[in-house]
């Protein structure tokens, strides 16, 4: 099948991953259109997803708060979560999304995994503090 190159308007090959005539990457093209409901539907999932994490957590406060000898309320892990981690992670969606629209699928990879591991040593951290609080 015969297509028109959208770029040189030259007929090409459907097949044609790249324009032999004006060299685009017809792929490319393909994956910007698919970019923005992708990243909207990435946004949507994810507060949907927060809104379930959140009841599913409430539903072990106790482990999930931090009170000293005297029972007063030091920390909760849910209200960290909420009010500091999510919107900094909802923050890195948009710009996760700019990266990948660049195509540098390798440094996107770097911001997900760093938003990995701060999670994890987030996490860590707090089950260190329970344990120096004698939880
Ligand atoms: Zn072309």
């Amino acid at each position: 099948m015969k297509m028109l190159c959208p770029y040189c308007k030259q007929e090409i090959d459907e097949t044609n991953e790249i324009c032999p005539f004006c060299t685009t990457n017809l792929v490319k093209s393909d994956y910007k259109k698919f970019l923005l409901p992708l990243g909207i539907g990435i946004s949507m999932l994810w507060t949907v997803f927060n809104f379930l994490i959140l009841i599913v957590l409430r539903h072990f406060l106790k482990f999930l708060t931090l009170r000293d000898k005297d029972g007063i309320l030091v920390f909760s892990l849910v209200e960290f979560i909420t009010f500091c981690i999510q919107p900094v992670i909802f923050a890195f969606i948009p710009y996760i999304m700019g990266i990948i629209n660049k195509y540098k699928i390798k440094a996107c990879i770097i911001g997900m995994i760093t938003c990995v591991i701060f999670a994890i040593i987030f996490v860590s951290y707090f089950i260190y503090l329970e344990h120096l609080a004698g939880v």
